[in-house]
This record gives structure tokens, C-alpha cells and sequence, in this order.
């Protein structure tokens, strides 16, 4: 089995040609066969014109040693018949290929060639020419018992040879080029495994291989980043569980000491309750944004009508903003949409308790329904806190707190946005938020119509 790309393509490589070349040139004589034939017919009939000639010039008993010298000089088999069957035979073949029909027709004057093989080439052949004396018709049969051709034949085989040869170390230069990369995009996944994703591929190529090497090295960044995320989350949440923990298991110490009053005990209890009720809304938060990352979550969207779902939104949360004697501002006008109820929901839960948590008591709360464009606008706006211009850009991350203290104190966690972002996402809109420290904050989830 090989192992190397290098050899593989090589080895294809030789015998690509070799199997091309090799193979084209008998098929090409196979193809001119007769054409080819015709021009050794042609040159050997010139032959068997002289060798009559002087044939028929000589004494009879001249005749056979003439034949002897030209057979063994010129490596040709000769055959000469007369009436009565064969008269001369010079050479190393024992017996022309022709029949005694074949020889008949030579001596009445007719060119007669038969082959022994497929291939046309002059050792394959036996030629039968008329041979005319003074008083006779005889038939000349000639086969050549040796041809350049097969010297053509192994110049050829040696260029092949040679072109194979050069081909081959160009070809090894070639796929080193090919190569080089894979090797390099090797090492770059044998470093990936390990978990170092600081990789430099440095392509400057824009073929293939150079595009695959760019996302490689893309797909790289986007892992590492996935990694951090990974390990800001699980640090996130070790510390999110951790501090509700502490708490509970601190105010259970404190009720086991003896001497506190009812009053105490209550105070202890309902921290205790507090904590717990954070550490549920957490890790439902967490639940829910699982879900919909997973993007296992089953998306189901029907037609809303957005005015009265808000509405309901606000009654809900009633005991929260009446508690704080906030002024809830509505505008809104009927407006249907196509949404999954449920994950919306969510999102106006989300963005209104943001809004009763960060506003002061006595503030002002408005929510108000726009459409144009095949868009829908719903603003959430209030006169809280607002948000540092510097917060602005991070409040959207998974457990980012502005104020983390006063936040934890009120419940949060650094979800809420997080989720409301990703369910705005998958409806295909956005959100945007719009806030002055100390003035209030305005949070906008544009929809499309769908
Ligand atoms: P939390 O559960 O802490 O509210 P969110 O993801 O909903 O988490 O919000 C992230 C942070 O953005 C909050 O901790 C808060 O600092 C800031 N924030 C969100 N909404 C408002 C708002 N209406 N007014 C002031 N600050 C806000």
C-alpha cells in the first residue's frame, strides 16, 4: 500500500503515459494497416524487379548461388517456383505463407501478399512478385526475416523511455506543489486535535487547494472562538451557581445557630426562597437558550395578533410595575403578525421586566406597536438607569451584567437579552437599544411582516 500522495500521482502518472503510448502506436499501425503494407509492397516490388532482371541475365547455373548471396545479405527468405512447384529456397524460414492458388496467380502475373500477423510490419509479411525469363514465367516470393521498422520500433521505446524519465521528475516537482499544502493543512488538523487553534497557514495561492487552506484556517478562528465562549460560559455559570449557593447554604447555617427570634428566621427564609427562585429562573434561562441553540427547539408560527399579546403581557406582570407605582404608557394599534407565540412571548416578558426592574419607582414605561415597510417595530422604552455607552455593545452577550451587583440583587442573571436577541433572530429580525445613563433606555425589536 503506498502511502505517499507523491508516489501515487507519480506511479498514475507513468502509467497513464505508458498505457497511452504504448498502446497508441500499435493501434495507429493497426489503423494504416493497409496503406502500410502498400508502401512495403512497393518497396519490395522494386526489389523483385532487379532481382529479375539480373535473374534472367544469368546462366542457369549461376542462378542459385545469386540467390544464396542476396538472401543472406539482404536477410530475406527467397522462394522461386516454376510449373512444377518450387525450384529455389534461400533463407531461414522454411515455407512461404502462400498458397499454391496464391503462387499460381503470381505466375500468371498477378502481386500477391499474405500476412502472419495483425500488425503490418515487414517480418510479418510474404510477397509473391511474377519473376519473367526468357522462356519461363516463374513466381519470387519474398519475406524479410529482418526490418528497420523494429528499430524504429525500439527508438521509439527508448523516447518513451527518456519522456517518461524527464516527465517523471517534473511530475515530482508538480506534485510537490500539489502536495506541500496537504502536508501543511496535515499538520494544521494534528494541532487542532491537540487544541492549540493558532494556526498560520499563510496562503497566498487562489486554486483550490488555496481556498480549502483559507477556511481551514477560517473554520480554525471560528473554533477558537467557539472554545472561549465555551469556557467563558462554563466559568459564567459555575459562578452564576455559585453565588445563590453560597448565600443558601450561609442563611441555613445562620438558622441552625439557636436564639434567633421569628423575625430573624423569617429574614433567613426568605433570602433562602429568593436564591432559589434565582437559581430555577437560571437554569430555566439556561434550558431555553439550549434549546433554541440547539435549533432542535420545534419553531411553530402561526398567525399573532401582536397589540393583544402585549397587552396580556402588561396585566401579567401587573403586581411587579404596580408594586413600584410605575405608569405604563401603551400605543398600540391592531397589528397581526406570523410568529411563534410562545418564543415571542418570551421576548416582551423579557424586555418589560428589564424595564420594571431598572426603572426607578414612580417611572414611566411605554410600549408602542410600528408597521411599515413589511416591518414591525415594538419599542420597549423607559426613564430607568440606562446603560453605559461601553455596556451598550456587551448587554446582548450570554450572563453580561452592567451592574452586577444591583442586578443579582434584583434577579438576573445576563440571559434575558441573550435569549431575546436569538429568538429575534430566528424570526429573522433584529433588535436595537438605544439608552442615556441616567435618562432611560429604549429597546426596539424590528420583525418582518413573514
Ligand atoms: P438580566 O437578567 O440581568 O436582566 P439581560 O440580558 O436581560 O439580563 O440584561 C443584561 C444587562 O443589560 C442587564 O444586567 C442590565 O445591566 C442591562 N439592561 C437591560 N435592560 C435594561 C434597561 N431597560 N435599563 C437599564 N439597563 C438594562
Amino acid at each position: 500500500m503506498i502511502k505517499s500522495l507523491n508516489l501515487k500521482i507519480l506511479l498514475i502518472f507513468t502509467v497513464a503515459v505508458a498505457i497511452g503510448l504504448g498502446g497508441s502506436i500499435p493501434i495507429t499501425v493497426y489503423l494504416f494497416k493497409d496503406q502500410i503494407t502498400q508502401s512495403i509492397q512497393n518497396e519490395y516490388a522494386v526489389r523483385s524487379w532487379l532481382i529479375s532482371d539480373v535473374f534472367s541475365r544469368l546462366a542457369p547455373t549461376e542462378r542459385g548461388l545469386f540467390l544464396k548471396q542476396l538472401s543472406e545479405k539482404q536477410k530475406v527468405s527467397l522462394w522461386i517456383y516454376d510449373r512444377n512447384g518450387l525450384r529455389y529456397a534461400y533463407g531461414s524460414t522454411s515455407m512461404p505463407n502462400l498458397s499454391d492458388g496464391d503462387i499460381r496467380r503470381v505466375q500468371d502475373g498477378a502481386e500477391v501478399v499474405r500476412r502472419t500477423s495483425v500488425l503490418p510490419i515487414p517480418t510479418s509479411l510474404h510477397m509473391g512478385f511474377p519473376l519473367q525469363t526468357a522462356d519461363e514465367q516463374l513466381a519470387l516470393v519474398i519475406h524479410p526475416e529482418r526490418s528497420n521498422i523494429l528499430l524504429l520500433f525500439s527508438i521509439l521505446g527508448a523516447l518513451i523511455l527518456i519522456a517518461l524519465v524527464i516527465g517523471s521528475l517534473k511530475f515530482i516537482l508538480f506534485t510537490r506543489i500539489v502536495v506541500k499544502p496537504l502536508k501543511i493543512l496535515t499538520a494544521a488538523t494534528k494541532k487542532i486535535a491537540k487544541g492549540d487553534y493558532n494556526i498560520d497557514l499563510q496562503t497566498k495561492s487562489k486554486d483550490e487547494l488555496g481556498v480549502l487552506s483559507e477556511q481551514f484556517q477560517q473554520m480554525a478562528h471560528e473554533m477558537s472562538q467557539v472554545e472561549r465562549m465555551r469556557q467563558e460560559f462554563v466559568s459564567n455559570v459555575s459562578h452564576e451557581l455559585q453565588t445563590p449557593l453560597a448565600s443558601i447554604s450561609g442563611f441555613v447555617s445562620i438558622l441552625q445557630t439557636d436564639g434567633l427570634n421569628e423575625a430573624e428566621q423569617r429574614r433567613c427564609l426568605n433570602v433562602i426562597r429568593h436564591e432559589s427562585m434565582r437559581l430555577s429562573r437560571l437554569s430555566e434561562n439556561m434550558l431555553r437558550l439550549a434549546t433554541i441553540d440547539s435549533n432542535h427547539h420545534p419553531f411553530h408560527p402561526s398567525p399573532v395578533q401582536l397589540d393583544r399579546q402585549l397587552r396580556r403581557i402588561v396585566v401579567s406582570a401587573e403586581p411587579q410595575w404596580s408594586a413600584k407605582h410605575l405608569n405604563i404608557h401603551l400605543e398600540l394599534p391592531k397589528t397581526a403578525i406570523h410568529a411563534d407565540e410562545d418564543l415571542l412571548s418570551q421576548v416582551w416578558l423579557n424586555l418589560f421586566g428589564n424595564s420594571i426592574k431598572f426603572t426607578p419607582e414612580g417611572g414611566d414605561i411605554f410600549i408602542e406597536l410600528q408597521s411599515g415597510n413589511g416591518v414591525i417595530g415594538v419599542v420597549f422604552r423607559d426613564t430607568g438607569i440606562g446603560i453605559a455607552e461601553e455596556d451598550r455593545k456587551r448587554v446582548f452577550e450570554r450572563f453580561y451584567m452592567a451592574d452586577k451587583s444591583h442586578n443579582r440583587e434584583a434577579g438576573g442573571s445576563g440571559l434575558g437579552l441573550a435569549i431575546v436577541k436569538r429568538v429575534v433572530e430566528l424570526h429573522g429580525g433584529r433588535v436595537e437599544i438605544d439608552s442615556a445613563e441616567g435618562k432611560g433606555t429604549a429597546v426596539t425589536v424590528f420583525l418582518p411582516v413573514m
